[in-house]
């Protein structure tokens, strides 16, 4: 195009222009200050329109968990406390667990050796707080498996459990670095909102059924506390008397996560006026698409 061409457009094309300075310097501190108000006021109108669900209200809860010890590790507390009241609890672990050798240094022990004895550690640490319902899907550790195998599964749990709420790691916390934890969690997002669409969930292979709220564990952004007092026990007792490959008797990882585990129950139990408590990062239907104000 020639200069000659450009200007000629130039000169044809109706131009919008944005003045953000008129009205002159009196009135930017009048725009400045109703751009505040106006977040300000939004933001409580929007809670109030949408609010988060009460998760603890609801009956079905389905936990995903990329290995055989996280779930337990995230939201074991809350998980032995719904089993307790008798709602429907039920596991999806993800992945084999096959190289958690970080702690487990028999050389002898092959990966899918590993993989099976997590599997009993797993199915032993769940009985331990009630949960006798628990699936595997057997992925490869490690991110060795394809998205849609990951999908295909999660979605079969999901139309066969029917779960009211969906539990998962957040897959938005900027220092995870584990792909396990951010696929299971970008699963859990994309999964929670098409549960309730029938040809997306028949692409699937399953068949609808709507999840009602995503509660992401692990999180740097918990919205809600749920009320563990007198289970944080029950929840340690899981994680280090039955994960015994991961957390070896009186290893230096079993003591730093269980000082990790109580101060986290404490401070989360501080928050919400309890003697102990987890926090998660709840999102109802509406809160699950095109609402970034929601998850606050
Ligand atoms: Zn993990």
């Amino acid at each position: 195009m020639t200069g000659k061409n450009r200007s000629d457009i130039m000169a044809k094309t109706p131009r919008i222009m944005y003045d953000l300075t008129s009205n002159g310097k009196e009135n930017a501190g009048k725009n400045n200050s109703r751009h505040f108000m106006s977040i300000m006021s939004i933001r409580p109108i929007l809670k109030a329109a949408a609010p988060v669900p009460k998760i603890e209200e609801m009956e079905r809860f389905l936990f995903l968990g990329p290995h055989p010890d996280d779930i337990e590790i995230g939201a074991g507390a809350t998980a032995a406390r719904l089993a307790a009241e008798g709602k429907s609890v039920c596991f999806l672990i993800c992945m084999d667990g096959r190289y958690g050798t970080d702690n487990w240094k028999d050389q002898k022990t092959t990966p899918l050796q590993l993989a099976e004895m997590r599997k009993e550690e797993a199915m032993a640490s769940a009985a331990s707080i009630g949960v006798t319902d628990v699936r595997f899907l057997e992925l490869e550790d490690g991110g060795f498996y394809s998205r849609e195998k990951l999908f295909r599964g999660i979605a079969a749990c999901i139309a066969d459990f029917r779960p009211d709420v969906l539990f998962a790691p957040d897959p938005d916390v900027d220092c995870e670095c584990h792909p396990d934890h951010r696929n299971v969690g970008e699963a859990a997002k994309t999964l929670a909102l098409f549960s309730g669409n029938e040809g997306i969930m028949r692409k699937l292979g399953a068949e609808e059924a709507a999840v009602q709220a995503l509660a992401f564990y692990m999180t740097a952004k918990p919205n809600r506390y749920m009320d563990t007092t007198g289970f944080l026990d029950s929840q340690l007792k899981a994680v280090f008397a039955h994960h015994r490959t991961q957390f070896p008797e009186n290893g230096k990882d079993a003591r730093a996560i269980t000082l990790y585990l109580k101060l986290r129950a404490y401070d989360y139990g501080i928050r919400s006026f309890r003697k102990t408590a987890e926090g998660f990062r709840v999102l109802g239907r509406t809160q699950m698409h095109c609402f970034p104000e929601g998850s606050r």
